[in-house]
């Protein structure tokens, strides 16, 4: 029987190895193992001597086994194995919990890697990666000079992984028969690729870093590659779609919006806008991402879009992640729109239309007349929460999606509302999480990108400080003098903590307060901390202390919508002066008198999220601070990444710092161990330069008349990423 890449392991392993593989590392395939890669290599060279080993280091060690014994254990079931090992210099000992290593016998050498950890004052390795070195049956692994190191499991080690691949490979290594190089010969040359044969070789048995550096240059070229042919494929399928154009018409309501406007457009939202004018004009559904920066007006942007599709006839929906967001959106172009947006009543312009508002938390009777508003088509702008995605809320003729702030929403829900289109409608997707070039090339990566860089003129800015409060006590009390002035100028302020307070599960709010996507990233173990501050707590120690006399009301997710929004109002129009809150004012919320964000806790916030956060001062012409109030110290990681937040507000650095701190596999979705992903090697930090040439190679290909016709390789391992779970690490993020 000939081995392909299809053979399943069963076949060409043991069955108990091959099972364990399945089961513990899903690894089902030839093609699975050939694709399991070492997660680091162990040189002889880095190979440390037991007699300067210290706690903490991760290092591989050779040595000799002195004994081998194995007891239950008494404070729990199970048994504990013992090895002590040498190696002429000194000796540690291997702990092993329920787990007998069989090779470990006494007199055998191996190589042992692992961080190292101490109990009761002497060295020792638990659960150390073991490769033994077996002489008799001439292993010349020892002999190369780099040991391959696998994510392992519990019952496959990282050299049963490793034997297992030399049955593969063979004793020459001749992967000739067994894989077909799916990419064209002639971009291996253009981008000094290996053939894969090459690359699987040298990446499972390499003789230097280099031939690992090469192979995995080759191993990431696959990733991209395919990626970007499923991302120019599902584009091009796009734009083959058909869709109603929407032209512009003059003496409606978009001259209207522009009439009322009380500010000049900016360059940037002038030339979006006309990027956006043309593209509703043509026939096939606009897919159209708008990144920029907090404050940088998008919101306008996406009113002008969705005034161009109302006077052609449509109607225009707008996704926002809370109900505080879209309760301001309703109020902010109802106001625009005067009685423009008021058709059919007493006040109503009849050549106008209407600006509806659909929420989760609309009564029965008002949730059935706005139904009816947008089934029959009288609304021409409806803004919603989640509440429109729901069945039974039917267009009369939906022609535009906006989705305000996308990093809250998947592409599930994108697509649930495009669904909702007589025709495929056209999209608008904004976020102001400026996203790096990699991200926007892979996750976003089947859509348009346009960006708006620049901030309206006249804005004050933000300045930005970390008030490290168990070093610099006297900073927080100068924090409130601050804030008093500020209110005393005019201005109002924002007191921003974790958590609402007064029960211990309330971390996580109603609608207004999804999971923290940003994951805030956590330096250490979480059981000692203290629960983070809670708006209810802060309100009152302010009220009775530091603010005492200004007008302070709390903001969160417990309360109805109909009191937030009344509190957002009254905080608009100014008859509050401190709003202390939850993250429930982080996305959007307009106030442009507002001058100060003071953030609680601060350190118990990701990256994006506090820029998210500054973002809400400083949106009219007075200046902003923010203050980072923590207790972590300056100089821990956190200390450091809520400097770094504070010392720039460029968007684009910060969502590489973000990049930085969160792991990959939370932003490709479920790249996580356990699934088949198609990203492995990939890196969205490091390998910019890759991915875009890979993405220009996969969009040349794709313009080519015969497609993929000629390339049955690729064509079959884009199926395979369409097929396999795999796919939905797009949708996921
Ligand atoms: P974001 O891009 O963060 O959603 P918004 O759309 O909420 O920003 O706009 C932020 C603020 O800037 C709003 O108060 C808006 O009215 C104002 N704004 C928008 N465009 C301009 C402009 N061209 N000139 C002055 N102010 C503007
Ligand atoms: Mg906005």
């Amino acid at each position: 029987m000939a081995v392909t890449l299809e053979t399943p392991l069963a076949r060409v392993l043991g069955p108990k190895t091959a099972t364990s593989m399945a089961e513990q590392l899903n690894l089902h395939t030839v093609r699975d193992l050939l694709r399991h890669y070492p997660r680091r290599y162990a040189s002889r060279g880095e190979m440390a001597r037991l007699d300067d080993l210290q706690k903490g280091d991760r290092v591989t060690i050779l040595a000799q086994v002195r004994s081998v014994s194995t007891r239950r254990m008494r404070q729990r079931s199970g048994t504990i194995t013992e090895v002590t090992v040498g190696d002429g210099a000194g000796s540690m000992t291997l702990v092993f919990f329920n787990h007998k290593h069989a090779a470990l016998r006494q007199g055998a050498w191996g190589l042992f890697a692992g961080s190292v950890g101490s109990y009761q004052g002497k060295l020792q390795f638990t659960h150390p990666d073991c490769h033994m070195l077996d002489n008799d049956t001439g292993d010349d692994d020892w002999a190369r000079a780099l040991v391959p190191i696998y994510p392992a499991s519990k019952d496959v080690s990282s050299w049963v992984i490793q034997k297992s691949l030399k049955l593969l490979l063979g004793p020459e290594g001749n992967l000739g028969g067994l894989v077909e190089d799916p990419l064209p010969e002639d971009m291996r040359t253009r981008h000094g690729i290996l053939p894969l044969a090459a690359a699987l070789l040298d990446i499972h048995r390499p003789t230097t870093m280099e031939d690992v550096e090469h192979a995995a240059h080759r191993l990431k070229w696959d990733e991209a590659l395919i990626l970007q042919l499923t991302l120019a494929a599902r584009r091009r399928a796009a734009a083959l779609e058909p869709g109603t154009a929407r032209p512009r018409r003059a003496g409606g309501l978009l001259d209207a919006v522009d009439a009322a406007l009380p500010f000049a457009l900016t360059d940037g939202q002038r030339a979006v806008g006309e990027e956006l004018a043309v593209e509703l004009d043509r026939d096939q559904p606009m897919h159209r991402l708008l990144q920029g920066e907090v404050g940088s007006g998008k919101t306008v942007v996406a009113l002008r879009a969705m005034a161009q599709v109302v006077d052609a006839g449509g109607q225009a929906a707008l996704l926002a992640p809370t109900e505080v967001l879209a309760a301001q959106h309703v109020r902010g172009i109802r106001a625009l729109l005067g009685p423009l947006g008021r058709a059919g009543e007493l006040d109503g312009d009849p050549t106008g239309t209407r600006v509806t508002l659909l929420t989760g938390s609309l009564k029965a009777a008002a949730r059935r007349e706005a139904r009816a508003e947008v089934a029959e088509g009288r609304a021409g702008i409806v803004v919603g929460t989640h509440a429109l995605l729901q069945e039974g809320v039917e267009f009369a003729d939906l022609g535009l999606v906006v989705v305000d702030e996308q990093h809250r929403f998947g592409v599930e829900q994108r697509d649930a509302l495009r669904a909702k289109g007589n025709r495929p409608p056209h999209v608008l997707v904004m976020t102001a999480t400026p996203i790096p070039r990699t991200v926007a090339m892979t996750v976003y990566g089947d859509l348009e990108i346009s960006t708006l860089r620049q901030l309206p003129s006249g804005r004050g800015g933000v300045s930005s400080s970390v008030v490290p409060v168990t070093e610099k006590r006297a900073w927080l009390d100068r924090a409130w003098e601050r804030l008093r002035e500020e209110v005393a100028a005019g201005r109002q302020a924002y007191v921003v903590c974790p958590r609402i307070g007064d029960s211990p599960e309330d971390a996580a709010g109603a609608e207004d307060e999804p999971e923290d996507v940003d994951g805030a990233p956590e330096d250490g173990p979480q059981g000692d901390r203290r629960p983070p501050l809670a708006v209810l707590d802060v309100a009152e120690l302010l009220r009775s202390g530091p603010l005492a006399g200004l007008r302070l009301d709390v903001l969160h997710g417990r309360l109805t919508p109909e009191e937030k929004d009344a509190r957002m109002r009254a905080f608009a129009e100014r008859e509050i002066d401190v709003l202390v809150a939850t993250t429930v004012v982080e996305v959007g919320v307009d106030v442009p008198n507002a001058t100060v964000m003071v953030v609680m806790d601060a350190d118990r916030f990701g990256v994006s999220q506090l820029h998210q956060l500054r973002g809400r001062v400083a949106r009219g012409k007075h200046p902003g601070l923010c203050l980072l109030v923590t207790e972590a110290p300056s100089s821990s990681p956190t200390g450091q990444r809520l400097a770094a937040v504070a010392a720039t507000s460029d968007g684009f650095e910060l969502a590489r710092l973000d990049l930085e701190t969160r792991r990959e596999g939370d932003i490709l979705g479920a790249a996580q161990s356990g699934k088949r992903s198609g990203v492995r090697m990939l890196s969205l930090l490091e390998d910019e330069e890759l991915i875009a040439a890979a993405r220009a190679e996969a969009t040349a290909l794709l313009e080519t008349e015969r497609g993929l016709a000629d390339h049955p390789g690729l064509a079959a391992e884009v199926a395979r990423l369409a097929t396999d779970e795999r796919a939905d690490y797009l949708e996921k993020a």
